[in-house]
C-alpha cells in the first residue's frame, strides 16, 4: 500500500468493516473484463453471504468462474480535497449454497443484518426462488483514512 500509515493488519479492524457495511462491490470475471456490482451483505462464519435471485448475468459469471474481488467502504467523509473512511479490499472464491440449513442460517443473518421484516422459516416456494451466495475470503486488506494521520501515531483502533 502506497499510504503505509493508513494500512490497517490488524483482522478485527477488516472484519469490523465488512460487519458495518452494507454494500459489498463484488467484481467477477466477465470472460476477460470485469463486472462490477453491488450487492448487501452480511459477513456470517467468517465468509461474506449474500442473496439473489436463481438466474441472471451475475449467477452465470460466478458458476462460470468463482473467483471475485471485492470491497466495502464505511464511514465515508468527504473533507476538502480528502475522503476520509474505513475500507477493505479482498479476493475470495464464491459458491452457491446448496445445503438447505446453511441457507436458512444465511437467509437469517441477512434479515436480522438488515432488519427485515421475514418470517422463518418463509415458504417453500420463497426459498426456492432464492438463491444464497457465500465468498470464502482469500485475501484481504484493511485501510484507514482518517483526520491528523501521519502527524502522529496511529492509535489502537477501537470501537
Ligand atoms: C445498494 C444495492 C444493493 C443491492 N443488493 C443486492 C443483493 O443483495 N442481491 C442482489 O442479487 N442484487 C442486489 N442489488 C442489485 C445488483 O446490483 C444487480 O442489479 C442484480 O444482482 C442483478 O445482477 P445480474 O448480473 O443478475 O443482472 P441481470 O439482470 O442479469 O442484468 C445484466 C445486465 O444489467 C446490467 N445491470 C445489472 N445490475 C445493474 C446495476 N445494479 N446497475 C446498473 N446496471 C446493472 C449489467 O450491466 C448487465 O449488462 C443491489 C443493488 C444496489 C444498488
Amino acid at each position: 500500500m502506497r499510504r503505509t500509515e493508513r494500512e490497517m493488519t490488524d483482522r478485527a479492524f477488516m472484519e469490523q468493516v465488512l460487519r458495518d457495511a452494507g454494500e459489498l462491490y463484488l467484481a467477477m470475471n466477465a470472460e476477460g473484463a470485469p463486472y462490477v456490482l453491488p450487492v448487501n451483505f452480511v459477513f456470517f462464519e467468517g465468509g461474506i453471504w449474500f442473496h439473489c435471485a436463481t438466474e441472471g448475468r451475475k449467477l452465470d459469471l460466478l458458476r462460470a468462474d468463482p473467483r471475485v474481488a471485492f470491497t466495502a467502504a464505511v464511514d465515508i467523509a468527504v473533507e476538502g480535497t480528502t475522503t476520509r473512511y474505513r475500507s477493505v479490499c479482498g479476493t475470495g472464491l464464491a459458491e452457491v449454497v446448496t445445503d438447505p440449513q446453511s441457507k436458512n442460517e444465511a437467509l437469517k443473518a441477512l434479515a436480522a443484518r438488515f432488519q427485515a421484516p421475514c418470517v422463518f422459516p418463509v415458504s417453500e416456494q420463497k426459498f426456492a426462488a432464492t438463491c444464497v451466495i457465500r465468498i470464502a475470503i482469500e485475501s484481504l486488506t484493511g485501510k484507514y483514512s482518517r483526520r491528523g494521520e501521519g502527524k502522529r501515531p496511529m492509535p489502537h483502533y477501537e470501537r
